[in-house]
């Protein structure tokens, strides 16, 4: 691993701040030696249908485990119909929520919970803003490891049911994420567990690189113009532009990492509000969003997700409580797929940006949707409404809107 500020180099340890500088530790990616992109190619397409695919591209000593929940190789949709709707050219959907527990959490998970394995660690960790939750509770089940899971206590219901069933220590902390956060830190300061957002982080972190690989697999071995996803504390953001330029210097792929947009809730935009005063510091904020699960007020990698919707040309944008509605909606209606706050976050960017004519039609843009919206049931209540009805033919006549050459 490497220091992200001074480039200090430290053996692959459950350790994530620079003893120097106090800067994130980071993964440095070692190429296979002696393969050319052919091989490499070839040995990738022979691999699971799961990331582990790309054990060459993850810091596991052993390569791939056995026995786990396979997570990752979701699916990649061409999105016309959204793209028609929003005047752009060719859009794509990388529906992470098909996963073993319906969110990309899933893919940071099993490469933490695979090293923490490696290490020996007997018990895993995490503070979670309800995905992770999920993902640590039902990884930590399928491995036989014992587990322990900080959620703040406001959570949506069936983000902490589809935690406790998988037989977890659930703890529910009166608080926000940065609270809890800040108490899991210290919990993991007395007790030699792997919290797999905090003491393997930059493993947890590597995790994520693997949507970009799947993308530019995806896609017949080519990158895309315009990447648009999620920013909670940015770890996602900035892995899927170190997974593309990887993959661009081992000469798997061509052409540039593409232009990132980066996506928040107004109701907690530290990294969007930076981006927009042109500076890198992130101000931290009190989160007041429907968009829990990417409510991180003081969020750790920012500064390097601002930089780098910066150097892409790109941009982080905000969008209100009732715009990440309108996202759920448009996004279900135009590809069937039903997304949560977060996936609802990312198509009401995609749409700001197309009414903005940021996106130019002949760019072929990813957005990736990273949750299921099963999760997050109670804000499209109200949506709509349905026919009540009684069960005679006359009924259903009466009240029921036909189509037009029906009704005619
Ligand atoms: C965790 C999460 C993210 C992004 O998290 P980062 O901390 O930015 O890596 C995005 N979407 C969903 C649904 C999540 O659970
Ligand atoms: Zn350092």
């Amino acid at each position: 691993m490497t220091c992200k500020e001074c480039k200090t180099v430290y053996p692959l340890e459950a350790k994530y701040v620079c003893e120097r500088c106090f800067g994130p530790l980071e993964v440095a990616y070692a190429p296979p030696a002696e393969i050319d992109a052919d091989a490499l190619r070839r040995r990738i397409q022979a691999g699971p249908h799961s990331l582990w695919r790309y054990r060459d591209f993850l810091p596991l000593a052993n390569g791939a485990p056995r026995g786990l929940l396979p997570a990752g190789w979701t699916p990649l949709l061409k999105a016309d119909r959204l793209a028609e709707r929003l005047g752009l050219g060719e859009v794509w959907i990388k529906n992470d929520a098909a996963n073993p527990t319906h969110s990309f959490k899933d893919r940071v998970v099993a490469v933490a919970l695979a090293r923490a394995k490696e290490l020996g660690y007997e018990v895993v960790a995490c503070a979670s803003t309800g995905n992770l939750a999920n993902a640590v509770a039902a990884h930590a089940a399928a491995a036989g490891l014992d587990s322990y899971v900080f959620i703040p206590s406001d959570l949506e219901e069936q983000k902490i049911l589809a935690t406790g069933v998988y037989g977890t220590h659930l703890v529910a902390v009166r608080g926000n994420y940065d609270d809890v956060n800040r108490l899991c830190t210290e919990v993991a300061g007395e007790h030699d567990w792997a919290f797999v957002n905090i003491n393997m982080r930059p493993y947890y972190a590597e995790g994520s690189k693997t949507i970009a690989y799947e993308i530019a697999e995806q896609l017949g071995w080519a990158v895309p113009d315009r990447i648009v996803g999620p920013i909670a504390s940015g770890s996602l953001f900035t892995k899927i532009a170190k997974g593309f330029e990887e993959w661009i210097e081992l000469g798997l792929v061509k052409g540039a990492v593409p232009t990132m947009n980066g996506a928040q809730a107004a109701g907690c935009s530290p990294v969007a509000t930076a981006f927009a005063e042109g500076t890198d510091i992130c101000r931290p904020v009190k989160p007041d969003t429907i968009a829990k699960s990417l409510a991180i007020g003081n969020p750790a990698d920012g500064p390097y997700a601002v930089e780098l919707a910066r150097k892409t040309g790109g941009a982080i944008d905000a969008v209100s409580d009732d715009e990440v509605r309108q996202g759920i909606k448009l996004l279900a209606e135009t590809t069937g797929i039903f997304t949560e706050t977060a996936g609802g976050v990312t198509t009401a960017v995609l749409k700001k940006l197309a009414e903005r004519g940021d996106i130019d039609p002949n760019e072929r843009v990813v957005a990736i949707i990273t949750g299921e919206g099963l999760k997050t049931l109670d804000v499209v209540r109200g949506t709509f409404e349905a026919y009540e009805i009684d069960a005679r033919y006359e009924s259903f006549e009466e009240k029921v809107d036909l189509p037009a050459e029906v009704a005619a």
